[in-house]
């Protein structure tokens, strides 16, 4: 069958506004001839590039389909029982159409907004409750990076935490994952602490310790009673934590119970694919009395205005938006949606359910080891939940292909040692086939329910038992509750979300579909080079066009989030210097205006923040730049500056920045989350920069869901190539798949579990670019410029805009200044964020980079209609502030303050605020048809902090 050529360019589809009608009534406006003129007049001309993107041409939907489904046909498929981490899972079709697929759910912004994220927040709740619950620890966060990031998470916590021994070594277990103590002995190079990894099942070792990480189930699948370990080295002062596998801890004493500190770990196999190695949500579970030390996103319960409960993000002060180099971590973007995923899992089983699983899991690995060991076969461990680990002297290579030709991936430890991990997917078909590939078969089958480890290990106490985990049984009740909760947020399939710096654009269908394809989604991240070969080929391609698009040599797609991306390329300058001798480098200059995590990136890698300012205008102060580099010229490792920068503008000096700063032989890094302004316009690696992360998840199409998943490649010159990441199983070879398409594989300190991260979301960016090819692309770009130079033309009369180039135009967003306003008449920038929600507005991003300001970003995806309903509501809520002023109503009493507007506010038959019940509800005639009513008025968000509650509280809360 061959498939029609689509008549129209997906970059149409892509672009909000390509009328020429509307093009011109926008560019009459800002006084332009042409999109390109303006263009012209914003990006300064010395880093213009003068020829266009190399890139292949663009594909229609269709053919991007067909491409991927290619790429996709190339990959070996196999069942997956290699383990180590990573399972085999069945995601209901339920959870998989209307969370996983539904852009209900994954264009969502993370809910730094909480009114109008309610619905995320529960979900997000349920996943904390749902975690506090399995590791019996109080509380738990919305989610980390992956398994290994949350383990040297947990690493620096203890040493933060641990008063008296803080500074003392780490010793970890031997029997981690050999990608956990990769990731950990990382961390604790560029910091510069001690790890011993040591056999702790003899016993503690020798001298003073901030902390130990332990495994249940271990490397080699024991489980284990960590209880006197952990005993013994809280005797010693040290805290502890214990990676852990929730669905073992179904069956399992948990880690709170035997007296650990923290528990980690990964919650893919709650129904998230493998995704060839990510993304997937990591949790961290703590004791009391840790929670301003804990790193991540942190859900609790508060109260709206009128007095309802409500969810917001709790702790705040803690991240790095507000304490920077202080921050208890770098993370940023984590894995909202798959936590969201992983939770409405344990939503659909309930508790009953996921102990079935684990059951069942449990049962089939039994059988295997039964079969096993009558047939004469060593088994490393006895006691396991599901992973057997054989003994076949000499014959790995030979079980291992065995099983491949039977269709089943198993796990070579080393050339005498298999290991095979059963799951949710096993059935007993498999366990006699894979009992067969060792020689062996099974005479009889263990029941369900029969536990083959210490029964002092055996469960005793209950888990989910809020009713949310026993209320959601039917598909009918499922369908409800997801749209329910669905229904109370608003995401980008109700309306634009023109937040600065986060670059909300269209996601779109055909660029979403293949992720979820078989082919991609059940790949093992550790499955053999030549089953992955589509995989490769994807990878290889992406790479390559992001190399072009941003002038640098190569590129490393390992780091999950912009954060990781900043630490990869920070500790590719550290990895530098120290091969130049150069150890004593160690100063990073960073601008007040930076994104928070550039400091607390800064820190993570070794480095001593030191600030340089900017000029009233916004731009990097010269000055204070050649002083703050003489007074550190011989420490100076790095610059970090983002461009066009957070004040949204294009600083004509970025050259002479550059200059200046490698003249003192320190290194340029370029944060490229702003990418959005310059693809196809200018190169960071041209002009300037020795690297550059760049953000998927805002330049390149990956949605948002609701706060992750995020990829943050690291894109570096010639000299930094060796310092990428590395592969943290050491295994990986720079492979080539028979076409050209080698993936290079670096030495450098890896970052996450696997090579590739959050490589399943990657065809997302691989299919925009495709789509839109080198012309769409840089068209993109213009519009991006053109939407927020128009926004900020039509808004400007209304409030001031803070910063412009030389030009007096903005980049790709613009920053509007409520300080004045403030002032005179108490309304606040928060206000009109809050007051915007009644209009159906996500607000802007509020108080970054500066307090007291807005900022807007409307992306090239939104059309003229959309703009201009967002300038008419910011007309409006300016309007409304004048009559503050003039008296009209108090402040504490205006629309403005009290807003948002809950619909039970409005229909009380006791509305007595100063201001019409229309004029609350409808400030602009459209919305008496499509009208969106946040489910909560403004929240409280101190009193939150103060009587912190982070799992879901009893129903009665609610009612009443
Ligand atoms: C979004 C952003 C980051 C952080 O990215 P995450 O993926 O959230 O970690 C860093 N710098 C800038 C300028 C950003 O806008």
């Amino acid at each position: 069958m061959s498939i029609a050529p689509y008549a129209a360019d997906f970059a149409d589809r892509h672009i909000g506004v390509t009328a020429s009608a509307d093009i011109e009534r926008m560019l009459a406006q800002l006084g332009f001839p042409s999109v390109e003129a303006l263009v012209d007049a914003a990006v300064p001309a010395d880093i213009r590039v003068d020829r266009p993107l190399d890139l292949p041409a663009p594909l229609s939907e269709q053919g991007a389909l067909a491409r991927l489904r290619e790429m996709a046909d190339r990959n070996v498929l196999k069942t997956q029982m290699i383990g180590q981490g990573f399972s085999g899972t069945i995601t209901p079709p339920i959870v998989l159409r209307k969370v996983l697929e539904n852009p209900a759910w994954y264009t969502a912004y993370t809910p730094y907004q909480p009114e109008i994220s309610q619905g995320r927040l529960e979900a997000l709740l349920n996943f904390q409750t749902m975690v506090s619950d399995l590791t019996a620890l109080p509380i738990a966060n919305a989610s980390l990076l992956d398994e290994s990031s949350a383990a040297a998470e947990a690493v620096l916590l203890m040493r933060r935490a641990n008063r008296a021994q803080g500074s003392a070594k780490t010793v970890v277990d031997a029997n981690l994952f050999p990608q956990t103590i990769a990731v950990i002995r990382g961390r604790a190079e560029a910091l510069g602490f001690e790890v011993e990894v040591a056999d702790l099942s003899r016993g503690l070792p020798e001298g003073d310790m901030s902390g130990i990480v332990l495994q249940q189930p271990g490397d080699d699948g024991a489980v284990v009673d960590h209880t006197a370990i952990i005993a013994a080295a809280k005797e010693r002062g040290a805290m502890v934590t214990v990676v852990a596998d929730l669905l073992a801890l179904t069956l399992i004493t948990p880690p709170g119970e035997q007296g650990a500190d923290i528990a980690v770990g990964n919650t893919q196999r709650f129904g998230v694919p493998l995704f060839f190695g990510g993304p997937h949500a990591a949790y961290m579970a703590i004791r009391a009395g840790l929670e301003r030390s804990m790193p991540g996103r942190l859900v609790g319960v508060s109260k709206d205005d009128a007095g309802t409960p409500a969810y917001r993000l709790a702790l705040q002060t803690r991240e790095q938006h507000i304490r920077r180099e202080k921050a208890t971590s770098n993370i940023c973007t984590a894995q909202a949606l798959l936590a969201i995923t992983a939770s409405m899992y344990a939503v659909y089983h309930g508790p009953e359910g996921l102990k079935a699983i684990a059951e069942r899991t449990h049962a089939h690995a039994r059988t295997l080891a039964a079969a096993l060991t009558a047939a004469g076969i060593e088994l490393a461990r006895s006691e396991f939940f599901d992973t057997v680990v054989a003994r076949v002297p000499g014959r790995a290579e030979r079980v291992i292909a065995d099983a491949e030709a039977a269709g089943i991936n198993l796990r070579r430890i080393d050339a005498d040692t298999v290991g095979v991990s059963t799951d949710e997917t096993t059935t007993a078909e498999i366990i006699a086939t894979v009992a067969g590939v060792f020689g062996a078969s099974v005479a009889e089958t263990v029941a369900e329910g029969d536990y083959g480890f210490a029964p002092g290990l055996v469960r005793e106490s209950d888990y989910l038992t809020h009713p949310i985990f026993h209320s959601v049984r039917s598909e009918t009740q499922m369908l409800r509750y997801l749209r329910r909760l669905s229904g109370r947020d608003l995401a980008l399939d109700r309306t634009m979300i023109p937040l600065g710096s986060c670059t909300m654009k269209l996601n779109s269908t055909a660029e979403m579909e293949a992720i979820s394809w078989p082919e991609f989604a059940g790949i093992h991240p550790y499955a053999p080079e030549h089953q992955t070969a589509g995989w490769r080929e994807l990878i290889a391609d992406l790479e390559g066009r992001l190399v072009e698009i941003t002038g640098y040599a190569g590129i490393s797609l390992q780091p999950n989030a912009g954060s990781q991306g900043e630490y990869a390329g920070l500790l590719a300058i550290r990895g530098y210097h120290r091969g130049n001798g150069d150890a004593q480098r160690d100063v990073c200059l960073i601008p007040a205006s930076a994104h928070g995590t550039n400091a607390a990136s800064a820190v993570l890698a070794g480095m001593r923040v030191v600030v340089v300012k900017n000029t009233d205008a916004g731009a990097i102060d010269l000055d204070d730049l050649d002083a703050k580099i003489a007074e550190h010229r011989d420490a100076l490792a790095a610059i970090m500056i983002t461009y066009p920068s957070t004040y949204g503008l294009y600083d004509v000096d970025v050259r002479e920045v550059c200059d200046r700063v490698h003249a003192a032989g320190g290194q340029v890094y370029i944060d490229g989350a702003n990418m959005n302004a310059l693809v196809g316009l200018a190169k960071p690696g041209e002009f300037g920069g020795d690297v550059s992360h760049l953000n998927l998840h805002k330049t390149f199409a990956i949605p948002h869901g609701g706060g992750g998943p995020g990829v943050g490649p690291v894109a570096v010159a010639e000299h930094l190539l060796p310092h990428l990441p590395g592969d943290p199983t050491g295994s990986a070879v720079a492979a080539s798949s028979g076409t050209g398409d080698t993936v290079a594989v670096r030495d450098g300190i890896p970052v996450v579990a696997t090579l590739f991260g959050s490589a399943g979301v990657l065809p997302i960016s691989w299919a925009y670019i495709a789509m839109l090819g080198a012309d769409g692309l840089t068209r993109a770009t213009r519009h991006a410029l053109l939407g927020a130079n128009y926004i900020a033309s039509r808004l400007r009369d209304h409030f001031p805009v803070l910063f412009t180039g030389e030009s007096g135009l903005v980049a790709h967003e613009c920053i509007l200044d409520l300080r004045e306003l403030t002032a005179k008449t108490g309304v606040t920038a928060e206000d009109v964020a809050k007051r915007l929600i009644d209009f159906g507005f996500h607000a802007p991003t509020l108080a970054f980079p500066v307090a007291g300001t807005l900022m807007v970003e409307p992306t090239e995806s939104e059309d003229l209609g959309e703009l201009e309903r967002f300038i008419e509501a910011m007309i409006a809520i300016r309007r409304e502030i004048d009559q503050v002023a003039a008296g009209d109503f108090p402040l504490l009493e205006s629309p403005l303050r009290r807003a948002p507007h809950t619909a039970a506010a409005v229909v009380s038959s006791d509305w007595d605020r100063p201001y019409p019940v229309e004029q609350a509800a409808f400030p602009v005639p459209s919305l008496r048809v499509d009208k969106y009513f946040p489910p909560v008025g403004r929240i409280d968000g101190a009193h939150g902090d103060r009587n912190l509650v982070c799992s879901c509280p009893a129903p009665e809360a609610f009612e009443g």
